[in-house]
This record gives C-alpha cells, structure tokens and sequence, in this order.
C-alpha cells in the first residue's frame, strides 16, 4: 500500500492569498500548502478521500489519472469543491465513480452538484458522475469500497462529525478536534497515522500542536504525520520541534505501508 498526502494545508491553503507573513512568503517548497486530500493506492484500486479544491493541480503533480473511489470525510468546501474535476476520472476509466459519506454530507453534495448525480451521460463526458453510497453515521465500522476493506470511526469537528479513515494499518484523521473513545479504539495498532494539526494555538473546530502530540503519544503508531497545517507553521521551524516518529507533512509526501 502506498498513500500520498495529496494536499496538507489548511482551508485557505499556504500561502494565503493577501497574507504578507513570512510563511506565506517563504521560497521553502514545503511551505507551499493545498487543500487538503489523499490518495490510498492499495491491491490495485486507488482511493481517493475527499475532492479538494486543488484536485486537479495534485493529479497533474503525482500523476496518477486512475480513481476507483472517493471517501469524503465531511462536507466542508476545503474537502469537496473539486468535484466537478472527477470527470477526468470519469475520462479515463470511461465509468461512474463510485463515492462514500453520511448522510448529511451526501445530500449537501447533491444540492451543491446535483448534474454530477444524474445517470452517467450517453455519450461524451460532459460532466462528472458519482454514483452515492450513503455510511451509518455510527461510531465505528466497516464497509468496502472498490473492493478494499475501510474502517470508518466518527470525529468531532466544532459543530459536526467528519469520518476517520483506516486503512489496514494506515489511519487518516483530518478535521477534528475531539476523538471519541470508539476512534481511539479503532486507531489501536495503526503503523502510520496521518492527522489533524492546524496551528500551535487553539481552535474549536482542529486540533493543534500540544493536543495531537498527546493523541499521538496515546496512539503510538510508529509514524505520525501532520497535516491541515495553516501558515502558523514554519515546515523546518516546526520539523526542528517534533519528537521521534512525528513528522511535519508536506504536499507529496509518501508512506509506504
Ligand atoms: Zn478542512
Ligand atoms: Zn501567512
Ligand atoms: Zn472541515
């Protein structure tokens, strides 16, 4: 299995239009941040979770023209506003694709991008076509999608709960900042954990710095990477503060489970 961290950044991507802070104008490759999204590749599907804004620049960056699912963790606009870009998708597997949420998150999308659930078009793709699969909104269970085992555990999100996603022994936990008991059961065991850390200070909607190092000093898996990080973040200040087995993610990064 290989994943990629397709976009590590926070809802306004680093740099921030506007923003004269020296992240924002920093040279640092590593500092340049996307929306937040990644791509599972796994017994020869590849699993894409959630469509952000910048779908299409992160397909054209890591190559890769193949989605046999989407995964959406919630859905907040920094997650799903690159919809419309799965027709390339649809292009090039000639198919509907096939997508996974709640309830809540699903009929959002359908009044978002209603011409993108209508029956696949007869000819040309004209547009995208996502065929809906609607998850309990339970604390945790599994479900297979394109034929891979997932495991989904509920997050707290502010106001609403996102999905937590794992893989075999991978788990992805963006937008949260609450876990519930049931999540860190389902994270038990993880080898590489991807998750949420906005900023150093706090939010009521993320987690930031202090708190994800406690969850990952709970969790234990034998890497964390972080992730929905905001300009707050400095990638060689931040990289130089981390403990063993933590590291700062950036967009591009590679874990091979
Ligand atoms: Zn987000
Ligand atoms: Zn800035
Ligand atoms: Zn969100």
């Amino acid at each position: 299995m290989r994943v990629t961290l397709l976009g590590s950044g926070s809802s306004q991507g680093v740099p921030e239009v506007g923003c004269g802070c020296a992240v924002c104008r920093s040279d640092h490759p590593r500092n340049k941040r996307t929306r937040a999204s990644l791509l599972v590749e796994t017994q020869g599907k590849n699993l894409l979770v959630d469509t952000a804004p910048d779908l299409r620049q992160q397909a054209l960056r890591e190559g890769f023209t193949k989605v046999d699912a989407v995964l959406y963790t919630h859905d907040h606009a920094d997650h799903t506003a690159g919809l419309d870009d799965l027709r390339a998708f649809n292009v090039q597997a000639d198919a509907a694709i096939p997508i996974y949420g709640n309830k809540v998150t699903l009929d959002i999308l359908e009044q978002r991008y209603a011409y993108a659930f209508l029956p696949r078009p007869e000819r040309a793709w004209y547009r995208p076509c996502v065929v809906p699969h609607v998850l309990p909104d339970e604390p945790v269970f599994g479900f297979t999608a394109a034929g891979v085992a997932v495991t989904a555990f509920e997050q707290v999100h502010g106001r609403i709960k996102t999905f937590g996603y794992r893989i075999d022994n991978f788990a992805y936990s963006t937008d949260v900042d609450v876990l519930p008991e049931a999540a860190f059961e389902a994270l038990a065991g993880v080898d590489t954990w991807i998750v949420d850390c906005l900023r150093y200070s706090e939010s009521y909607t993320h987690s930031n710095l202090e708190r994800t190092l406690g969850w990952i000093a709970r969790v234990r898996p034998r890497m964390a990477i972080l992730t929905h990080m905001a300009h707050d973040f400095d990638y060689v200040r931040l990289s130089s503060e981390l403990p063993a087995g933590v590291v700062a993610g950036y967009d591009g990064i590679i874990a091979q489970l």
